[in-house]
Order: C-alpha cells, then sequence, then structure tokens
C-alpha cells in the first residue's frame, strides 16, 4: 500500500515569506532551471527548486532543518535565469530571515528586529541606555576646546582622580562589555538550536559523535577559513562583484577588532605598568601617526567603501530584478554605515575642534555599535555565524560520523 503524505501548510509562515520578499514564490512551476544553474544543486538535491515547493506549502519545519538555505551565497544566478520571474534566491533570503527569528534567543528581541515598524523601539533601546548612563556619569557638560583638544572623547563620561582606570574607560567598558557577551551568548544559543535541528533530521547514530576538539578540528575551523577566504564567492556569475563590496568589509571588521583590542590593552593594561606622565599619555587619543590609528583609519573607509558597494548592489538589484526592499536586507547596510559615518564624522570634527558636533557624531557612534552588537544574533549580521555552522554541517553530514561508508 502506497504511503500518503499529509501536507498541512502553516498559512502564517507563507504570509510571513511573502512580506519579507518572498511574494513571487507563488509563481514557480518547477521547471528546475534555476537547480541547473545553482552550484549547490546536486543530481539528488534539486536546489532551490525543492524548497520553492516547500515554501509554496508552507513547510517551515523541513525548511528550517535545511542547511542548504544557509549555504545558498546569494549569487542570484537562480533569480536571473528563473523564467517564470519567482525569483528564488529573493525567496530564499525570505526563508533566511525567518530561521534567524526562529532559531533567535530570546525569541521576544528576536520577533522585535524582525520587523521595519519597531525600528523606532530599536534605535530607542541603545539611546535610553547609554543616555542614561551619559547623565549619572556627569560628562554632558562639553569641555573647552582646550581640553578637548588634549583629551579627545576622554572626557565623554565625565572625569575622576582614580587614575588606574580612567572614567571614560569604565563607561564603555560596562556598555559594551556586557552587550559584547550577550550578543555571544544568543548567538551561540541560536547557531546550536539550529545544529539540533539540522542533525535531528540526519539519520545518525546518536551515541556515535564528534568531541568538542574533533568538531573544532574538523568542521568548525575549516568552514571558518573558508568563509573568510570568500571561496565560494567565486562560484557566483551573474552577481559576481559582491564578493568587491563583501571583502573589504569583512578585512575592515578584523581591523577595527584589531584596532578596538589594542586600545583596550593601551587605556586599561599597559597605562598600569608606567609612569604618571606616559599613563596620562596613554589615556589620551591615539595619535594620528600611530600605526593602530593608521589602521583604524583605514579601516573606516574601507567599512564605508564596502557598505557602499553593498548599498548600490541591492538598489541595483531591487531596480534591475524587481527585488523587494526589506528590513532585514536594509536595516543592516544602514546600521554599519551608520557606525563607518559617525566614527570618521567625530574623528574629522575632533581635530576641526568642534566640540558639541564631535560630541553629537560620537553619541551616534557609541549607539550604532551597541546596535551592531545588540541585535547581531537576528540581522543579516547573524548570517556569518549561522552560515559558517551550516558550512560544518555540511562537513558533518559528508563525514564518518554520519556515513560509516566514508573513510572505509
Ligand atoms: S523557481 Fe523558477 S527556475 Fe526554479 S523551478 Fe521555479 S519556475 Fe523554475
Ligand atoms: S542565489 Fe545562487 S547559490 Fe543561492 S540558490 Fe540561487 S543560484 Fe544557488
Amino acid at each position: 500500500m502506497s504511503e500518503i503524505t499529509r501536507v498541512e501548510p502553516d498559512l502564517q509562515f507563507i504570509k510571513y515569506l511573502k512580506s519579507a520578499g518572498g511574494d513571487s514564490m507563488k509563481k514557480c512551476y518547477q521547471c528546475a532551471t534555476c537547480s541547473v544553474v545553482c552550484p549547490l544543486a546536486t543530481d539528488g538535491n534539486p536546489f532551490p527548486r525543492k524548497e520553492m515547493i516547500w515554501a509554496q506549502w508552507g513547510l517551515k519545519e523541513k525548511l528550517a532543518a535545511d542547511p542548504d538555505i544557509l549555504l545558498c551565497h546569494q549569487c542570484g544566478d537562480c533569480t536571473a535565469y528563473c523564467p517564470r520571474g519567482a525569483k528564488p534566491g529573493d525567496v530564499l533570503g525570505a526563508i533566511r530571515a525567518y530561521a534567524y527569528t526562529h532559531f533567535g534567543f530570546p525569541q521576544g528581541l528576536a520577533k522585535l528586529c524582525s520587523d521595519g515598524k519597531n525600528l523606532p523601539i530599536l534605535i530607542g533601546i541603545p539611546v535610553l541606555i547609554i543616555g542614561i548612563l551619559w547623565m549619572i556619569s556627569g560628562g554632558m557638560a562639553l569641555p573647552d576646546v582646550e581640553t578637548f583638544k588634549e583629551v579627545g572623547f576622554g572626557h565623554f563620561f565625565g572625569h575622576w582622580d582614580f587614575h588606574w582606570l580612567t572614567k571614560n574607560v569604565f563607561f564603555i567598558d560596562l556598555i559594551f562589555i556586557p552587550a559584547f557577551f550577550f550578543a555571544a551568548f544568543a548567538a551561540f544559543k541560536g547557531a546550536k538550536a539550529m545544529w539540533d535541528r539540522m542533525s535531528d533530521s540526519l539519520d545518525a547514530n546518536p551515541d556515535f559523535r564528534p568531541s568538542a576538539g574533533q568538531f573544532v578540528v574538523d568542521f568548525l575551523a575549516p568552514a571558518v577559513i573558508e568563509s573568510v577566504k570568500h571561496k565560494r564567492f567565486n562560484e557566483c556569475g551573474v552577481n559576481r562583484n559582491r564578493v568587491i563590496g563583501h571583502l573589504p568589509l569583512l578585512l575592515s571588521f578584523i581591523a577595527l577588532l584589531a584596532v578596538t583590542s589594542y586600545s583596550l590593552l593601551r587605556k586599561d593594561l599597559f597605562s598600569l605598568l608606567v609612569s604618571e606622565e606616559l599613563r596620562a599619555v596613554l589615556h589620551g587619543p591615539i595619535p594620528l601617526a600611530d600605526p593602530f590609528k593608521v589602521l583604524a583609519n583605514i579601516g573606516a573607509i574601507a567599512l564605508i567603501v564596502g557598505v557602499g558597494i553593498l548599498w548600490v548592489n541591492r538598489s541595483r538589484n531591487e531596480a534591475e530584478q524587481g527585488s523587494r526592499a526589506t528590513f532585514y536586507d536594509w536595516f543592516l547596510i544602514g546600521l554599519i554605515m551608520s557606525v563607518g559615518i559617525s566614527g570618521l564624522g567625530a574623528e574629522i570634527v575632533r581635530l576641526l575642534g568642534i566640540v558639541w558636533l564631535a560630541y553629537f557624531f560620537y553619541f551616534v557612534h557609541l549607539v550604532s555599535i551597541f546596535m551592531l552588537f545588540l541585535y547581531m544574533p537576528y540581522t543579516k549580521f547573524a548570517h556569518m555565524v549561522y552560515r559558517i555552522v551550516a558550512m560544518a554541517f555540511e562537513k558533518y553530514r559528508e563525514s564518518r560520523f554520519v556515513n560509516p561508508a566514508v573513510g572505509e
């Protein structure tokens, strides 16, 4: 007797996909042209044709457990060649946006970040937190131009005589260290939930699993290296120039991370080991000729250029391919642009000695960075984490832990 599969579409899910950019999915008539052009498709895995029908049927559980959704590198070849204008690339983008909310932790914050209508709240939260701490710190009274030229933003959160740790560094640490650890924990929880869901869909022996060390060496580390090299972007056809925007952005993040770490060591650690005079210098602004300052400025410019290219590419896609503008796509682009422009703006206006304007840019900069940290696990930024996990999973499902024939 043949087995009957009952399909129970989740209408809410279909509605969400349509609102998140997948409104063209009903046009798909399963011709499989997309699977012919997609570099991820194989004979036994007609990607993304089968995902298109799952999306039409509202099979959210199957889609959430499908690593291919995250392995897609958004080249847009499938959309360009689809004869029906079903825009499979956009549908996959909407499914990914759903996955970040679905696996997001805590759920309330993940849902808040999934809708553009919540933007005033998303901006209001960090403005309120940083604004209140700024007020409590007593730093709202602007310094005179001479003091500002000497200490830069070193008195933004006020000043005290406890020379081991400046008040500014104390407040910056108070704001960003918890935000960083919160985001890292939330991203870990989301990525683990996704891994567990994908593992459940495999026919693997639950008692034969890799150790933590094996997981890192065999699956995670190679996935990270592959991701940093942007190897799969080179498989893109029509949208090959995305790598031109992605790469400077990635390198700028690495450069800015190095500069932030240096600044932390310089102000929080090196300054404890030197004389009183030198400590005052280390606690002040980093000189323009300092190699790390040069790296910071290059990183900021690379950040603006990289995100600017992505901005232009996105606008062009919307104009030429009729892709729908989604909050999910534009929120991160706008946020990164805000980080870059406010950072560079604060630096330039500081050198010009316009205190109030420099303080304004600096406040916007702090708010933008805080938003980047806090909302990272739920925005398109999370793609970096989820994609690396999916790449590690791809290696795992092809390993001896899942397929006993491997290595025989
Ligand atoms: S998405 Fe387009 S190319 Fe792919 S199967 Fe459907 S109609 Fe064909
Ligand atoms: S966007 Fe590129 S990688 Fe993704 S499904 Fe389409 S063709 Fe495949």
